[in-house]
């Protein structure tokens, strides 16, 4: 007889984005006159720009002729994209990578969940509450979270580092020691960063507990400010303790063409094996590689062209975070990121909770975001606006939100 993997029954239903649409969906029949504009998108709306495209079209053609045809990409990706990144994002910052230490995949979610598949189970992990689910649900997917404790809302065997106001988004050495510790920055979704000294201090823990960081970097496009670090590698020891995840989704739109990479350094060791061979040996068995096609496309990212239009786009979303942030400043709301990131964690005022707010926003100003609740008990009191609108719908939406 087969058997489930019981984990599964453990997850909590993910509420979250289902009974948003379901209130916006009933406020919409109830009120067809009133027009709902959506703050609450956690997805790129700009198109694809002309470098990328263009190489696409090439890549295509190649495809359509004997002589250029391609098959299964190698292992880990084809060199000119991985020579693409290491020279466009590393060389400069003075970070020296191998070929064989990055790995091309279908994008950061991916990879951030795959990645439990080389750890034992009974490691302890430790992330940042507010969190991206991601991290949890794929530990407990695998039996290596305990149980689902719905009164704490959080999983018996993880560790949960509040990040608030209070803080000031940075999360603070755990009581009980983590074995795996994952750190998203700049936040989604709080759109905060760390400063370059955090993010040492936090790899100089990790050395000195023979922890490992699992970095996500997929917002790394969006740091404007100085003092935050673009890769975990600008840190002394990061490349003994940590695994850095990147994506071409937010910075270049790649969101449904799907292209990431994660950096596996070999000098990243455990018991005497290297984690950079496991994760070769994982994807290598489990992954057959991106296509050819958006490959092309990534490369054509690196080159001036697309640097110059992609970072037009960035620029694009980070006036409306900017419309955003000084909006609800002057309304008189408490207002964090939307600096170094297109996210807006904002308090919501009066002591409302993150859903009930929700309803004000909806009902008075027609505007949806996303309940702070939702990614972790910490988001509960905090509420998230996104960047990815349109400049248009950005400036109506806080125009609303200003008259309430
Ligand atoms: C959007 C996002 C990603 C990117 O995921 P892809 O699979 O590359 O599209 C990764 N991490 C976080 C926190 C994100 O918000």
């Amino acid at each position: 007889m087969f058997k489930i993997n019981q984990n599964f029954l453990k997850l909590p239903g993910s509420y979250l984005f289902s009974t948003i649409a379901k209130k916006v969906a009933s406020y919409k029949e109830a009120h067809p006159q009133n027009e709902v504009i959506s703050l609450g998108i956690g997805d790129v709306t700009l198109p694809l720009v002309p470098a990328v495209t263009d190489a696409m079209h090439r890549a295509v053609d190649e495809m359509g002729k004997a002589e250029t045809f391609r098959g299964y990409s190698p292992d880990g990706g084809y060199e000119f994209l991985k020579k693409a990144i290491i020279a466009g994002d590393y060389t400069p910052r003075g970070i020296s990578l191998d070929l064989d230490e990055v790995f091309i995949s279908d994008g950061a979610k991916s990879d951030s969940g795959n990645i439990v598949d080389i750890f034992s189970t009974d490691n302890k992990i430790a992330v940042t509450d507010p969190v991206y689910p991601v991290y949890i649900d794929s530990n407990a997917m695998a039996g290596k979270t305990g149980d689902y404790i719905e009164s704490r809302q959080g999983w018996s065997d993880v560790i949960y580092m509040p990040c608030t106001a209070e803080n000031n988004f940075t999360p603070e050495f755990p009581e009980e020691t983590p074995d795996i510790i994952y750190i998203c920055c700049p936040n989604n979704p709080t759109g905060t960063t760390l400063t370059k000294d955090a993010l040492s201090a936090w790899v100089k823990y990790a050395l000195d507990n023979k922890a490992v960081i699992i970095y996500d970097a997929a917002y790394e496009a969006y740091i404007s400010e100085p003092d935050v670090p673009h890769s975990i590698y600008e840190c002394e020891g990061a490349m003994e303790c940590a695994i850095e995840m990147r994506s071409f989704s937010k910075n270049a739109g790649f969101t449904g063409t799907r292209l990431g990479f994660s950096v596996v350094p070999k000098a990243l060791v455990s018991g005497g094996v290297a984690l950079n061979s496991l994760w070769g040996r994982r994807q290598g068995t489990k992954f057959n590689g991106a296509p050819y096609i958006v490959q092309r496309a990534g490369e054509a990212v690196y080159s001036d062209e697309g640097r110059a239009e992609t970072k037009e786009q960035i620029a694009y979303y980070m006036n409306n975070a900017a419309i955003i942030r000084e909006g609800l400043s002057a309304a008189g709301y408490s207002v964090y990121g939307g600096v170094n990131a297109p996210y807006i964690w904002m308090k919501t005022p009066d002591g409302m909770s993150s859903w009930e707010f929700f309803d004000v926003l909806l009902e008075k100003a027609n505007v949806v975001g996303t309940p702070g609740s939702g990614f972790g008990p910490s988001g509960e009191g905090y509420f998230r606006l996104t960047a990815f609108g349109t400049l248009d719908n950005t400036k109506k939406a806080i125009e609303r939100i200003k008259k309430i």
